[in-house]
């Protein structure tokens, strides 16, 4: 488990330092932000293996950060457990819907906490198999958010990876506009302008792939199909 990545993103400096002393003791790297939009900049950009999240911050406090890290594909999957002050059970469960994966009341013994830690590490190893979709030269990888061609990572916008993903889980099925809305925007009972999203962002995909384009098949007033092996 030595050299797993933590981010823990707390105010208060005393909690900081003993935190980081105490899981650096431990082997692992730890990351640490004093804001709310530090904390989830430093999230995005180094996707750390758990976040230790305290949820009275200055800027964006923990349950937003929780919630746009849990909304965000690139960072769904890492998990977080939540530092509580006393008396904050609505907090608690609120996080816990949010996505958090646990929480641990202040104040905390670092020996709990690190066998929290490791526990949470744990299971979310368990539960989250590398997931990696192929088809001939493209490897999509879920687990990493990573577009390879022959091999090779690809440059790929947030969405056009949502996109293929959708469609090469959904290989040789033809999924219509109005459902690609929906599972890659988000968007419900869309209008006829919206669907044009859609065309403009697989005219991208088409491009990104380049000899591979071909997969992405239009379906002349019905959608878009994916075509595998
Ligand atoms: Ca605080």
């Amino acid at each position: 488990m030595a050299s797993e990545t933590i981010l823990l993103i707390e105010d208060e400096k005393n909690i900081l330092e003993l935190v980081k002393y105490n899981l650096e003791q431990e082997g692992f790297r730890v990351l640490t932000a004093t804001k709310g939009n530090a904390g989830l900049e430093t999230a995005l950009k180094e996707k750390p293996a758990l976040v230790l999240l305290d949820l009275m911050l200055p800027e964006i406090n923990g349950l937003e950060i929780c919630k746009t890290l849990k909304q965000t594909e690139k960072t769904r999957r890492i998990p977080i457990i939540m530092l509580t002050a006393k008396g904050t059970e609505s907090d608690k469960v609120v996080g816990l819907e949010l996505g958090a994966d646990d929480y641990i009341t202040k104040p905390f013994s670092p020996r709990e906490l690190v066998a929290r830690i490791k526990a949470v590490l744990r299971r979310s190893q368990e539960k989250a198999p590398e997931e990696i979709l192929r088809s001939g030269t493209i490897e999509l990888d879920v687990t990493k958010h990573e577009l390879r061609l022959k091999g090779k990572p690809a440059e790929i916008t947030a969405k056009e990876f949502e996109l293929l993903r959708v469609l090469m889980s959904s290989k040789e099925r033809v999924l219509t506009r109005e459902v690609l809305l929906s599972k890659v925007w988000g968007y419900e009972n869309s209008v006829n302008i919206e669907t044009r999203t859609v065309d403009m962002h697989v005219g991208q995909l088409r491009k990104k792939l380049g000899k591979e384009a071909d997969r992405i098949v239009t379906v002349k007033s019905v959608g878009y199909r994916f075509d595998g092996e």
